[in-house]
């Protein structure tokens, strides 16, 4: 398996007519609204980022 993220949708259109883009990885376009986007990996989440917000419902 590859790294690579591969979108199912369009963020713009939510079509499903992609396909990758020349710029470089993670590069992808939409045939249906003939956008350009790029993914990019932001890094893990912190242990618990996810989860619970101390705090929160003390308000
Ligand atoms: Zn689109």
């Amino acid at each position: 398996m590859s790294e690579r993220a591969a979108p199912f949708h369009c963020p713009y259109c939510g079509d499903e007519d992609l396909r990758p883009n020349e710029q470089g990885h993670g590069a992808w376009e939409c045939a249906a609204c003939s956008r350009a986007f790029q993914l990019k990996f932001l890094g893990l989440l912190a242990p618990g980022a996810s989860g619970t917000t101390p705090g929160r419902e003390e308000i």
